[in-house]
């Protein structure tokens, strides 16, 4: 028998995603979407799903054995589902360190799954106050297995001081779960310095692969524990998933294949440039967007020093012919993607800063941009 060889070939515009996901990938990526055909159920791809799963503990520095990671496939909601459906024990309630749209997800999901919260609710422009979250889980301290913030608020670029908050957390002894989906793999994180038991991202996001395959990476023990927890949900249940990877070295359904090469071949990238450079490249697109943002007249939403830069949320200039959607589809004609805003009513868009660009792809954007909104009537530099 002679199996013959299939050449593949595409030619694909390289455009600019300026979204919270999911980011531009490098070409290497993307042809590494490109495989031959193969069952999920062979060896081989178990043990690239296994080294893609060791590598994710290794990205926010988890000794093997002590954190695990454990794949889903879905998008980085699905995390947010399998840690609040999973993590909470009978009777036991989370608390929410809640200021923003992402948090709220957390809440909303406690929801569906009829699990009490203490929702610790902060205005949604700045930072948690630690005095009173430590005082709410003072007070609550008897009822509450769990402590939740959102890393970055993906709707307003906010930082949340993730390391206080998870030592709040550990001082009462109780577990400390971040979504740290747009950050993990831009911003170092180390989850014994941070002070956090489970944290958890996607694909298509700080890794720069593409979207599919999501992940909760945390302790080992605790998830142990979790066997004899209420299960709330049959897919997405952390247990189930993490026992049959730990017995047959392959998930439990079938896995998205062909995102799991992309994955290995973005994590080759990612510890190939190495943690430092990598967050140090990202911060330098940053200072590029921030200075263009301010050339136009337009104005940030937050001080910039509360924020993490990997996402921009842009008040809309005081013009009456400001138009987001005519500024966005004229864009995304030209290959560039900005994002609206998800503050309630507070008109903003925003401009992220997730994936693979360069300096130049800033300056092309918003060249881009001011033509835009020439081309709407709005006067640049614009009114605030
Ligand atoms: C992107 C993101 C998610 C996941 O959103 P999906 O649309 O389900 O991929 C969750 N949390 C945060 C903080 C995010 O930025």
């Amino acid at each position: 028998m002679r199996l013959k060889t299939q050449k593949i070939s595409k030619s694909v515009r390289r455009t600019i995603l300026l979204n919270p996901g999911p980011s531009s990938t490098t070409e290497s990526v993307k042809l590494s979407l490109i495989h031959e055909d193969i069952c999920h159920r062979e060896g081989e791809f178990a043990e690239i799903t296994r080294q893609v799963a060791d590598d994710l503990v290794k990205i926010v520095h988890g000794k093997k054995g002590d954190y695990v990671a454990t794949l889903f496939a879905g998008s980085g909601s699905i995390c947010i589902d399998v840690a609040i459906g999973s993590l909470v024990p009978k009777d036991k309630k989370v608390m929410i360190v809640n200021n923003g749209f992402y948090n709220d997800r957390a809440l909303q999901a406690c929801q569906y799954y009829g699990i009490p919260v203490v929702n610790c609710e902060f205005d949604i422009l700045t930072l948690p106050d630690l005095k009173v979250v430590e005082e709410t889980l003072e007070k609550n301290k008897d009822d509450v297995a769990v402590v939740y913030m959102a890393h970055q608020e993906t709707g307003t670029g906010l930082c949340n001081p993730i390391r206080e908050v998870g030592a709040i957390a550990h001082k009462y002894g109780k577990i400390m779960v971040s979504d740290t989906t747009s950050t993990l793999a831009i911003v170092p994180i180390d989850v014994y310095k941070d002070n956090l038991d489970f944290c958890m991202a996607s694909s298509q996001k700080g890794i720069n692969a593409f979207t599919g395959c999501s992940f909760l990476i945390g302790k080992k023990d605790y998830i142990e524990k979790t066997k004899d927890f209420p299960r709330r949900s049959y897919y997405t249940n952390l247990y189930r998933q993490y026992s049959y990877f730990k017995e047959h070295g392959e998930m439990n359904f079938t896995p998205p294949v062909q995102i799991i090469y992309s994955m290995q071949q973005a994590l080759k990238e990612h510890f190939a440039e190495g943690e430092k450079a990598k967050y140090q490249r990202f911060m330098g697109i940053s200072a590029r967007i921030r200075q263009e943002v301010a050339a136009l007249g337009l104005e940030e939403l937050l001080p910039p020093e509360i924020t993490t830069g990997l996402v921009i949320a842009i008040k809309y200039p005081n013009d009456p012919n400001f138009d987001f959607k005519k500024v966005h589809d004229y864009l995304f004609e030209r290959g560039v993607t900005i994002y609206p805003g998800k503050i309630g009513n507070l008109p903003t868009f925003r401009i992220c800063n997730l994936g693979c660009l360069v300096e130049q792809d800033i300056i092309d954007a918003f060249k881009c941009l001011k033509s835009a909104l020439k081309e709407c009537g709005v006067k640049v530099p614009v009114k605030k």
